[in-house]
């Protein structure tokens, strides 16, 4: 994608158009940002942030309006993790204080759906620590997928580690919406942040659920010590898996994890990965996940700017900050929250 002569992306006080907004252009006509403008988006100076959200923001209106969807997460088995990501509070390697606990039951699960419904959240994402679902765990999702369903307006997305092809297509028979399972980072640094599964392993669990015939789920955190290129990759590699709904986290640096004396990030960098997303997936929902608070702070109402949707509530084994500041969020900036609905986008053409 070649911006027009005359733009400009450093000068900000030019009156010609920037870059930003011929990019915008571009990929609302239909073309695909390419690998090297995408990492120059991420290298975008700090005065042009403003000019660079805009340009996110023509294309997230262009799709999502003015609304934001919610999500809400219930962490349904906690730590005891058999495998060794290093930004990880649940994994074996981990000495972090986290409450640790097996599969959560029936009960606690549907107050989960409750809070999920309560909180105007379109989806509850249903997450257990493990490397992939034992047959216990397969049978309880089983169970109480089509009760969640039944008794509230939600999708359900489930995070259960790698899966079969077999177990993709059981979660799809009880109801499941969309698999969560996240590539992380670029295929590059991978092996820099886990040594018990690979790269190809998630990309293989991300194809079984497209071939189940169940949206995916899928992003990454930012802030594990990757350079900008490895973002780009897993943006680019998200674009290529057809992926609907991208989680962006940005690193909280857990005590007793690894990765815990790691913290790079700064709001602008983060606003502008932000904008690097919804630049490489124009029509995707993107959102805010993990380390919102933490590292956007005060600017994290820009972060929706580029993005469609943020988690409300906690998060895995992180506070998030109260319902009620998010709405307030939302209402401040001139958005909505999006009604729950149950209308399916499953996208085949990335399988
Ligand atoms: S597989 Fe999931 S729960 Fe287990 S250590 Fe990795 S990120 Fe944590």
């Amino acid at each position: 994608m070649t911006p027009p002569a005359n733009s400009s992306c450093s000068n900000f006080e030019s009156s010609v158009p920037s870059c930003w907004q011929a990019f915008a252009t571009s990929v609302l006509e239909g073309q695909q940002l390419n690998d090297e403008d995408a990492l120059k988006v991420l290298e975008a100076p700090d005065n042009e942030l403003l000019d660079l959200l805009h340009a996110a923001f023509r294309i997230r209106h262009n799709y999502f309006g003015r609304k934001v969807q919610l999500y809400y997460l219930m962490n349904a088995k906690s730590g005891l993790c058999p495998e060794d990501c290093t930004y990880c509070s649940q994994s074996k390697i981990s000495t972090a204080e986290i409450p640790r606990y097996n599969l959560l039951k029936r009960d606690e699960l549907l107050a989960g759906a409750q809070a999920a419904a309560d909180r105007q959240a379109k989806t509850y994402c249903i997450v257990i620590s493990a490397r992939g679902p034992s047959e216990r765990e397969m049978a309880a999702v089983e169970q109480i997928v089509p009760e969640i369903k039944e008794r509230y307006q939600l999708d359900v997305c489930a995070c259960l580690g790698l899966l079969t092809p077999d177990q993709a297509v059981r979660l799809k028979i009880c109801g499941v919406d969309r698999v969560n399972h996240n590539l992380n980072s670029g295929e590059e640094f991978y092996s820099q942040i886990c040594s018990t599964h690979t790269y190809q392993d998630r990309i293989d669990t991300l194809r079984a659920v497209r071939n189940a015939g169940m949206e995916l789920c899928s992003g990454g955190i930012v802030g594990m010590g990757e350079s900008s290129q490895d973002i780009v990759d897993m943006a680019i590699q998200l674009r290529d898996l057809r992926v609907e709904s991208i989680p962006v986290n940005f690193l909280n640096p857990i005590e007793g994890t690894p990765l815990a004396e790691r913290n790079e990030l700064t709001p602008n960098y983060c606003l502008k990965v932000l904008a690097m997303f919804r630049l490489v997936n124009p029509d995707r929902e993107i959102r805010i996940a993990g380390g919102r608070e933490l590292h956007l702070g005060s600017l994290q109402a820009l972060g929706l700017y580029a993005a469609n949707s943020i988690f409300v509530g906690d998060y895995l084994t992180t506070e998030g900050q109260i319902p009620e500041a998010d709405y307030a969020m939302i209402r401040n900036m001139g958005f909505e929250v999006a009604e729950p609905s149950r209308e399916k986008t499953v996208d085949a053409s990335g399988s």
